[in-house]
């Protein structure tokens, strides 16, 4: 494995498999499945999780709703999202920890930097749930910024597309699809990774991305295992 501490961001939507809303469990225990044969393989495994399969705050925000009010049920999303992964990875016989950015002891730890790399560095996977505990923010954010923290060595984004391409391919068929692309051709061409806060954080803190197809068993190995023309690499 080429990657020794990853942070693996994946979408609210990513758990929603062939459902239209909510959680998929088939689909929380392959990813379980495919975390677990990393984890064995000696990576150490940090994730974050979106929550824009049960809600989002810009979204409320568009019906009326009060923009912080609603960031923060987004929030809470991530959290129950974080939940349901800890919970298939423990049915696998994974060891997790789930850390949330916003105290809730009853059901997480608070997050505290020294404690996630503790518990990294005994090999549990540690979930981050709650975001950055910031209103305004996305989980982009929150993922590229505890992976700096926790000096992971790489971010990957589990996405439904194969890597970063020069077009939209669900949209343009002739889309053509980079392996490897420089911070500074993805601003020059504009191409659309994450959120600007996000790609800036990895840009000034020289942390790479890979953004691969998290939903093709066997993925997230094959990345690790540095073979190439799985997903596209940014640094
Ligand atoms: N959110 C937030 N601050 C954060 C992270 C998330 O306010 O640091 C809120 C925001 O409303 C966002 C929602 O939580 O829309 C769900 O996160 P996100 O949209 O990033 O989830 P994803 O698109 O990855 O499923």
């Amino acid at each position: 494995m080429i990657y020794k501490r990853i942070l693996l961001k994946l979408s609210g939507e990513s758990l929603m498999g062939d459902k239209q809303f909510g959680i998929d469990h088939n689909r929380l225990a392959q990813y379980a499945k495919e975390i677990k044969e990393i984890v064995e393989s000696g990576v150490e495994v940090a994730i974050v999780i979106g929550g824009g399969n049960i809600f989002r705050g810009i979204q409320a925000a568009e019906g009326g709703m009060d923009r912080v009010q609603g960031d923060y049920m987004g929030m809470l999303a991530t959290v129950i999202n974080s939940m349901a992964l800890q919970s298939a990875l423990e049915e696998a016989d994974v060891y997790t920890r789930l850390l949330t950015a916003i105290k809730m002891e009853q059901i997480a730890e608070p997050f505290i930097r020294r404690r996630a790399v503790r518990h990294l560095e005994k090999g549990r996977v540690v979930i981050f749930g709650a975001g950055t505990g910031n209103p305004y923010f996305t989980t982009d954010t929150a993922a590229s910024l505890r992976a700096i923290e926790i000096e992971a060595d790489v971010i990957l984004k589990g996405t439904r597309v194969d890597g970063i391409y020069d077009s939209d391919p669900e949209k343009n068929p002739d889309a053509i699809k980079y392996d490897k692309v420089s911070f500074s051709e993805v601003y020059e061409k504009g191409l659309n990774i994450m959120d600007m806060t996000a790609f800036t954080l990895c840009n000034e803190n020289k942390l790479p991305i890979i953004v691969f197809d998290m939903d093709t068993p066997g993925n997230l190995k094959k990345v690790l295992a540095g073979q190439e023309k799985v997903g596209t690499l940014v640094e």
